[in-house]
């Protein structure tokens, strides 16, 4: 198994500097290729990751960019090949034409292969080309050899360095437990369990949240460029982390629980819920956390032999009565309590929703999956627009 463990890293004063350095050069080097490639792709030809990189030696002979001699060249063909990944990804429809860096907008980073880093796994510790050594807080012991190391900083003005290593599963696999389980992910707590369950909000959420939504109003006001701005936007910045370690932690949790206490876990898909628009800050946090919280179980799961059927909406799950079938005409966002007026079963909303995801996913899989096709012709029905509109928008720009 492949995972990506992060740590975090404290860079020296120098060292942050010299980082600053190679995150820039990776930047130039990202948003020039792209710039060459985007007029290449104008006229309908193709700029292949071979040219582009016959094209980097070049730019480096440049006196005027002889900077770029200054940081590894490791990282900076690495954003070569990170730039052809985002291409790949745009031809095979799955993601929009890649877009330019910006600087201070979004996070920093700088890919370090095999050739320059070093890892000792005794004393684990990393050492980066130019660079030296870099402290970092290892919080699990690597045992194996990393293939890639990222360093990056995070608006905030954090640093992280992430490892790629190779894992192999446990040989044993934990003793089964017998029980399934229904989960319906809500606004209001962060998830329900079709037992019952509810797993609250990480405390102090909504005061940061608030406090949130009132450093972006400031920011909003502030002038572009100013200092008061780069400022404001490092405070919004750190606001979003204190609120994404909150829910991670309360993730980590609630994914190890779930994984320890049920052999096969049920879970609505995010994706047709991501087509519902909305542009509310907490529905957005919301939605991030959701994918995360898919995506630990996923990977726990794996490691633990637990299996995890993601089912589609595509029956009124909320409104259905889940002990005797009866669909109700609406219900009201604000109802969190209702009645069922046939069988006269009391239900919470969410509780209700978590029942009807188990059951519908326990009917899929006793027909062996027939779901999933219909779910992967939404998703491509789905790309195909993002592409369209991509590649309209590219047009319009030309
Ligand atoms: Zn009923």
């Amino acid at each position: 198994m492949t995972r990506r463990w992060n740590f975090r890293a404290y860079p020296t004063d120098a060292q942050a500097e010299h980082l600053a350095r190679t995150f820039g050069c990776c930047r130039l080097v990202y948003n020039g290729m792209l710039a060459a490639r985007t007029v290449a792709f104008q006229r309908g030809e193709r700029l292949t990751q071979a040219a582009t990189d016959k094209r980097l030696t070049i730019l480096k002979r440049d006196p005027e960019l002889a900077f770029l001699n200054a940081v590894s060249c490791v990282p900076l063909q690495q954003s070569l090949r990170h730039l052809q990944q985002a291409f790949v990804n745009f031809f095979a429809t799955r993601s929009a034409y890649p877009t330019f860096k910006k600087k201070h907008k979004a996070r920093d980073s700088a890919t370090y292969t095999r050739s320059a880093f070093r890892f000792d796994r005794v004393s684990q510790r990393l050492t980066l080309a130019k660079l030296g050594m870099l402290e970092l807080c290892i919080s699990r012991r690597v045992e194996v050899d990393p293939s890639t190391v990222t360093v990056t900083r995070h608006p905030s003005g954090r640093y992280y360095v992430s490892m790629v290593i190779e894992i192999e599963a446990p040989a044993t696999k934990r003793s089964t437990t017998g029980q399934s389980i229904g989960i319906d992910f809500g606004l209001t707590c962060l998830a329900t369990l079709s037992n019952g369950e509810t797993i609250p909000n990480p405390r102090h959420l909504t005061q940061k949240t608030a406090l949130l939504a009132r450093a972006q109003r400031r920011l909003a006001r502030t002038k572009t460029g100013s200092n008061r701005r780069r400022t404001q936007a490092r405070r919004v910045a750190r606001l979003h982390e204190q609120i994404a370690d909150a829910r991670r932690d309360s993730l980590h949790k609630l994914s190890t629980s779930l994984v320890r206490r049920f052999d096969t876990i049920y879970l609505e898909d995010l994706h047709l819920r991501g087509l519902v628009q909305n542009h509310h800050l907490a529905r957005s946090l919301s939605d991030v956390s959701i994918g995360m919280a898919i995506r630990m179980i996923e990977a726990k799961a794996e490691a633990s032999g637990v299996s995890v059927v993601k089912i589609d909406r595509w029956c009124p799950s909320s409104k259905q009565c889940s002990a005797c079938g009866h669909v109700l005409d609406a219900l009201p966002l604000s109802v969190r309590r209702w009645t069922c007026p046939r069988c006269h079963s009391e239900h919470d909303r969410d509780v209700n929703a978590a029942k009807n995801i188990l059951a519908v996913g326990q009917t899929v899989t006793a027909r062996g999956g027939g779901i999933r096709a219909v779910r992967t012709s939404v998703r491509k029905a789905s790309r195909q627009r993002n592409v369209n509109h991509s590649r309209t928008k590219h047009r319009v720009s030309s």
